[in-house]
């Protein structure tokens, strides 16, 4: 019998590997950088030797060269302890590493990855700006032609890895700007790293509700000089790669829910045994038992929605909007739910952080926003419905 959620030998001891990790050293640390907000570059840098940082990358650029399964599988453990902390390998393995191992050449991917899948350099990918998120192609910064290529202003806003600290910026990113006419609304990528002038931290953004332990920040570009050999992809092509790494963006983001509802629900299925009320464990009394299965339920619905849809998609090529858009929507809002009722469930002890669960609720109200918004993946999804007028 396939095991849907371990496909291979592969994925489970990628999966026992990856929640021994997570047991033995995120848990101890994620309460405390979560209360502090604070991103734990140290223990960032150890995904690099297991693997993690590249899973999806080609081994002759560092990587791990595995699967969207195996993807999900990492960012559904990470995120059972800690999404916070779980958002920035994201943002490093998902948005810059794998991005630009499928958009890039070869040139690029030899100078930049194996420093990345080590760890030796976090990155993340800059769409968003202060004034256009969801309407992605209002962006504003633009790349103005120079002698020996660009130079590229504008501002990106809520950055996951744009800061690795209070001060200092991350190490390299993948950028998103018009090149084209004014008026165009087509999107070139360009590689932007530390230390080229005109590019700087604009603030690291403080109190967030949740995913405290990543760090988020909004990036200035001010004429940076990115020379030809920065484009990734073709100038003008980049809303292809752009559709294309969100895809896998959002079904990673629907993992992470997964390892939120999966955390809550071994919470409030052990707290319902061992606390008694009027005589009896909690889980005899029906308003319970409806909040510990509904929950269990639902996770096992998302769950297998989730696998089969990692199980279909290619890294290196789009067609996939509607189940990616559709995993995240499900997702989302059920770990968010799920988080609900195991504060319910845990009554005062769920509102206070001994048990983890309020800090999993906080971090799971991100994933209802980041990588496209409820509303985003409705309108996507609506769209290309019109075109199925015959359902699979
Ligand atoms: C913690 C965090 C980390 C993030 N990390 C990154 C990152 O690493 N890189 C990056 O590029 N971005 C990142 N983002 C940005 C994120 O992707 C955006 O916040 C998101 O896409 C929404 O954009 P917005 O915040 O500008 O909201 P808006 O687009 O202004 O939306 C506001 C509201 O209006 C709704 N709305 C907008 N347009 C429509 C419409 N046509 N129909 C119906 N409703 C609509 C939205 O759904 C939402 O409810 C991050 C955000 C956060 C909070």
């Amino acid at each position: 019998m396939i095991d849907l959620f371990n496909p291979s030998e592969e994925h489970a001891a990628l999966r026992t590997m990856v929640r021994d990790f997570a047991t033995h050293e995120l848990e101890p640390q994620a309460a405390a950088h979560d209360r502090d907000e604070r991103f734990n570059l140290p223990l960032f840098r150890k995904l690099g030797d297991l693997g993690l940082l590249g899973i999806t990358v080609d081994e002759r650029f560092g990587g791990s060269g595995l699967d969207a399964v195996a993807a999900v599988i990492a960012h559904e453990e990470l995120a059972a302890v800690d999404p916070g902390f779980c958002l920035a390998y994201l943002a490093h393995a998902m948005l810059f590493a794998n991005n630009l191992a499928i958009n890039g050449n070869d040139a690029q991917r030899l100078r930049v990855l194996p420093d990345a899948c080590a760890g030796r350099k976090v990155g993340g990918m800059c769409m968003s700006e202060p004034g256009a998120g969801t309407d992605v192609l209002g962006m504003g910064s633009r790349l103005t032609p120079t002698d020996d290529g660009y130079a590229l202003t504008g501002r990106k806003m809520w950055i996951t890895n744009g800061a690795i600290s209070d001060s200092e910026l991350g190490d390299c990113f993948l950028v998103y700007a018009h090149a084209g006419a004014a008026g165009s609304r087509a999107l070139t990528l360009v590689l932007v790293e530390k230390g080229m002038p005109g590019f700087r931290l604009g603030q690291k953004i403080h109190d967030k509700l949740g995913m405290r332990a990543s760090t988020t920040a909004e990036l200035v570009f001010d004429a940076v000089p990115v020379p030809s050999e920065n484009v990734v992809g073709s100038v003008g092509s980049a809303v292809r790669s752009m559709m294309r790494n969100l895809e896998l963006e959002r079904l990673t983001l629907a993992a992470m829910s997964l390892g939120i509802a999966r955390r809550c629900i071994e919470v409030m299925n052990r707290y319902a045994t061992d606390r008694q009320s009027f005589g009896k464990p909690l889980r005899e009394f029906g308003q319970i038992q409806r909040h510990i299965a509904e929950s269990w339920a639902e996770w096992m619905a998302g769950r297998c929605y989730v696998y089969k849809t990692a199980a279909e998609l290619r890294l290196d090529s789009g067609g996939n909007r509607i189940d990616s858009d559709g995993v995240k929507l499900y997702c989302a809002t059920m770990a968010k739910n799920v988080a609900d009722r195991a504060i319910q469930v845990l009554g005062g002890y769920g509102y206070v952080g001994e048990y983890a669960v309020e800090r999993l609720w906080r971090d799971a109200k991100l994933l209802e926003i980041g990588g496209g918004t409820n509303e985003a993946h409705q309108k996507n999804m609506t769209r290309d419905l019109a075109a199925m007028t015959i359902l699979r």
